[in-house]
């Protein structure tokens, strides 16, 4: 079994989640089985208790985890099967720690960060590692070299190199080469300094992975190599993106990343066979179609906040062979100008999850110009929620229709707490929360869009579609295109009269990669290019 941290210095934002997809990307296409994890330094227990601009989207597995969006990128980027295991925070560490003192499990001894925190920590590698039999194991430690919080992570992968061996572990340093406009160069310092700190704590990086504006000159490279104390081909340029971050992957193979991470693990494989990666770049760079969406959103300045959302109408466009140019619309200004003037001219309007009451009229207003004007509309969770308010106030006539989130008192809650919902008192992982089966209705758009009766998708929400109106609703042509397998809850909701309007009660974006786009998506862009390209006529 062989281990690599990656690690991040100088700054944050520098896409360590990325580079560590990416390098998980192409040890999988040499045919290697990889497993990937991310240590979060922050107390909270996972990130589903923190607001979005905190801590940009929360990401949900499959089994209900709530977790850090890089597994996002690791899910994209690869194969792997990710579970709660997977995203680690100090605050699940701490947690385990304390409660195991409680239950007197260490004996009378003195409880410390060194060494049963940093135990408990290796632990979990050592896990994840037995679980996924995996032959690599990838984990990335949050935050920036140099934070106090990432202390106790930095020395347990230290000391776990000592344990695994040194000719199976490999650290990857992912750092920031600025350009200095003033002085028209790239600047090392900064590099050398955060890798100094590395170094105090006992972690020399193999591999550094220099995140910068402009190419590295051979200069530069040399100047890394030697102040850093790596060796010349171990500096690695990941220059910023031209198109898209799918491009990261073929990027770092080009710097041959991947064959020296292959060298200093001893793993012999085949070169890395990237050319389905090719074809989703060429898709990305040179598309034949163009269309343009509107996500209408309430975290509209934070593109974070919405991440897998963006990436899945991306994969959308690559399964059409459509570039999407993706237009944030902030849904309290349609309540301050009109729906009319910012949505003009748009190919397809997209209502994302979300949490809290403001923007919600700007929202509503976007499903209605959707409905009446027939723009293909697609509603994730809250964006369901948003259209069945709609619905039920501008057709079927139910005045002061609204969710029970937003307002308690309405006299038509068409959107109500779930019953399982109503005696929870903790905030934190008791939602409605992962994977769980949705029955297709026959001869609905969805059905034809997947393909299937049966699919699987994932949840986080407490409201849900208040069954006493479903009658009342079907009448007038809103039609539950899906339902949980207990018939119970509508999953999926779609209008009769619209070319494309269908929303659903789960998140279909976290299943979305580039090279096996959501069908949900795949549908939505095809009749967005559609309703675009026959005004265009
Ligand atoms: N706030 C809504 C609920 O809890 C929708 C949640 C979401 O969009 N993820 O049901």
């Amino acid at each position: 079994m062989k281990y690599i941290f990656v690690t991040g210095g100088v700054v944050s934002s520098l896409g360590k989640g990325l580079t560590a997809a990416a390098l998980g990307t192409l040890l999988e296409s040499r045919g290697l089985k990889v497993a990937i994890q991310k240590f979060d330094p922050y107390l909270n227990v996972d990130p589903g208790t923190m607001s979005p601009y905190q801590h940009g989207e929360v990401y949900v597995l499959d089994d209900g985890a709530e977790t850090d969006l890089d597994l996002g990128h690791y899910e994209r980027f690869t194969n792997t099967k990710l579970t709660r295991f997977n995203n680690l925070t100090s605050g699940q560490v701490y947690k385990t720690v304390l409660d195991k003192e409680r239950r007197g499990e260490y004996l009378g001894k003195t409880v410390q960060v060194i060494p049963h925190v940093t135990d408990e920590i290796q632990k979990r590698i050592y896990e994840v590692a037995q679980q996924s039999k995996a032959d690599v194991v990838i984990t990335e430690i949050g935050g920036t070299t140099g934070d106090i919080e990432g202390l106790p992570f930095l020395e347990a992968i230290r000391e776990f190199a000592l344990d695994a061996g040194y000719n199976n572990t490999l650290f990857l340093h992912v750092t920031y080469v600025p350009f200095i406009k003033a002085a028209g160069e790239l600047k090392t310092k900064p590099t050398q300094q955060s890798v100094a700190k590395l170094r105090e704590i006992g972690i020399v990086p193999h591999i550094l992975v220099c995140r910068c504006e402009r190419s590295l000159t051979e200069e530069l490279r040399k100047k890394i190599s030697l102040f850093c104390n790596v060796p010349y081909e171990a500096v690695i340029e990941e220059k910023d993106v031209d198109h898209s971050i799918y491009e990261v992957p073929l990027m770092l193979q080009r710097e041959r990343m991947d064959d020296l991470v292959c060298r200093l693990l001893h793993l012999e494989t085949r070169p890395a066979q990237m050319a389905p990666w090719q074809e989703i770049i060429r898709k990305l760079i040179a598309p034949q179609h163009r269309v343009r969406i509107a996500v209408v959103g309430k975290y509209i300045e934070l593109h974070d906040a919405y991440k897998s959302v963006y990436e899945a109408i991306i994969h959308g466009g690559i399964a059409n062979d459509c570039g999407v140019q993706i237009e944030k619309v902030e849904a309290e200004q349609i309540e301050k100008e009109d729906a009319l003037k910012l949505l003009s001219g748009i190919g397809g309007i997209l209502v994302p999850g979300g949490f809290g009451e403001r923007g919600t009229e700007g929202k509503i207003l976007a499903a209605q110009y959707a409905r009446e004007k027939k723009i293909p509309y697609l509603g994730l969770c809250l964006g369901m929620q948003i259209a069945t308010i709609e619905f039920a106030r501008n057709v079927l006539g139910l005045k002061g229709a609204h969710s029970a989130e937003f307002d308690p008192a309405t006299p038509h809650p068409v959107i109500a707490l779930m019953d399982e919902q109503k005696n929870v008192t903790t905030m934190g992982g008791t939602m409605r929360l992962g994977a769980q089966g949705c029955h297709l209705t026959p001869g609905t758009k969805a059905e034809a869009l997947y393909g299937t009766s049966v699919v699987s998708e994932r949840h986080r929400h407490r409201y849900e579609f208040n069954s006493a109106y479903r009658a009342q609703f079907e009448q007038a042509g809103f039609i539950f295109s899906g339902n949980t397998t207990d018939g119970k809850l509508a999953e999926l909701i779609e209008l009769r009269d619209h070319p494309f309007f269908l929303a659903c009660q789960f998140h279909p974006e976290f299943q979305s990669k580039p090279n096996t786009p959501h069908p949900l998506f795949q549908g939505f862009i095809a009749a967005s290019y559609k309703h675009s390209h026959q005004k265009a006529i």
